[in-house]
């Protein structure tokens, strides 16, 4: 019979090993197993996973020195600092972030130790339910847990018919360790990204992050939905809004078609994700537009019910947009029943308008 613990986790990643110190805390015995010795020159199985030994920490590091080089060679120019012949030492800069590697994934082996966590170096497996609850073997050595927390993670996905060498086709693990800069690269599987301009320099942007610097310029001007609807009413302050997101390099048609929500107008595009609003489509809002306000048109001048219901169906198809262009007089629909001339009947038209437009936008 194997030494007892009451958990043992597999797997020595971020899962892992929090896991692991947390069960330790709680005052359980308990035992973490990691397998893989990732670059350890020993051989030895080492703990942090995917994360620390070859994902995020390492990526960062060399993402650090490649900024770093960045600014020498292109970022700092503005502030009057320059550098000749700035030249990349690899050898070095990898070294850098092999150091860090290895003081980040020691750094958990001294958390184990701190939190009586006992590190199992080897590949976990189960061999049997019984005795204490489970039955393992780690290394070879057999062991026995009330409870196991499996806490394998996962590899990068190999594509059918392309073997990954670490030389010309890399994976994750060869992508930390090009021994020059490749010339030219061919990227599988990039994610969405939005061409933008930053500094001066075309990049390209998460979606995700692009999203993200949009919604917080938008929140910065209208604290809550009603605010939004408010602005996006205004004319004036509307187009305003959009001026400031193109002046950060942002647009929001743009965003849209990487968020696949061309069916939708930008004010709801932002209401979604600025303020967790229902997104509707263009054809839906008109749909809620018309039926919603039934009792409304009714109460109008026939002329004016028409231009005003008009309003619904050239949103449909252009947009708040459609209703902010000199064109929307020329629509026959809306010129036909008088147009301008139709909504005075009722008000002042820039009250009329503001009011179809609360009303469209209140869904
Ligand atoms: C290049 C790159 C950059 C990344 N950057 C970020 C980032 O910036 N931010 C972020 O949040 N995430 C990032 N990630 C994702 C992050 O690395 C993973 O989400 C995280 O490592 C998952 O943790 P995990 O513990 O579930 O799995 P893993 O980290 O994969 O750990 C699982 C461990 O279990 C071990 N194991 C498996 N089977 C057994 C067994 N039978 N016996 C013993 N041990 C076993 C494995 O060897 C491994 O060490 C990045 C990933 C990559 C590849």
């Amino acid at each position: 019979m194997g030494k007892v613990f009451d958990v043992v986790v597999i797997g020595g990643g971020p899962a892992g090993y929090v896991a692991a110190i947390r069960a330790g805390q709680l005052g359980l015995s308990v035992a973490c197993a990691e397998g893989n010795p990732y670059a350890d020159p020993k051989g030895e199985p080492r703990l942090g996973g995917t994360c620390l030994n070859v994902g995020c920490i390492p990526s960062k590091a060399l993402l650090q020195s490649s900024e770093n080089y960045h600014l020498l060679h292109d970022g700092f120019g503005q502030h009057g600092i320059s550098v000749k012949d700035a030249t990349i030492d690899i050898a070095t800069m990898l070294g850098r972030k092999d150091k860090i590697v290895t003081q980040f994934t020691s750094g958990i082996k001294g958390l184990f130790k701190k939190n009586k966590v006992t590190f199992l170096p080897g590949h976990g497996k189960f061999v049997a339910a019984g005795g204490a609850g489970w039955q393992l073997e780690v290394g070879g050595e057999a062991v026995e847990a009330r409870h196991v927390i499996v806490a394998t993670g996962s590899n990068a996905r190999k594509l059918p018919g392309v073997p990954v060498d670490n030389e010309v086709i890399v994976d994750n693990v060869g992508a930390l360790e090009f021994k020059t800069v490749p010339k030219t690269l061919g990227i599988i599987g990039l994610g969405r990204f939005i061409p933008s301009r930053r500094d001066g320099r075309d990049v390209m942007i998460p979606v995700e992050e692009y999203r993200h610097e949009m919604i917080q310029r938008v929140l910065r001007e209208a604290g809550n939905l009603d605010e939004f609807r408010q602005l996006w009413i205004e004319s004036q302050d509307r187009r305003k809004l959009i001026e400031h997101l193109q002046g950060d390099n942002l647009s929001p048609d743009l965003l849209r078609d990487f968020e696949r929500m061309t069916d939708y107008d930008n004010y709801d595009l932002f209401a979604h994700h600025g303020y967790h609003a229902r997104a509707l489509k263009r054809p839906e809002r008109k749909v809620v537009y018309l039926t919603g306000n039934e009792a409304w048109f009714a109460s109008l001048d026939p002329k004016a019910a028409t231009v005003l219901k008009g309003l619904g169906h050239q949103f449909e198809v252009g947009g708040t947009e459609a209703l902010e262009t000199p064109t929307l007089w020329e629509v026959p629909e809306i010129k036909a029943a008088g147009g301008l001339d139709a909504l005075r009947t009722i008000g002042t038209p820039v009250a009329v308008m503001k009011d179809a437009k609360t009303r469209l936008f209140a869904a």
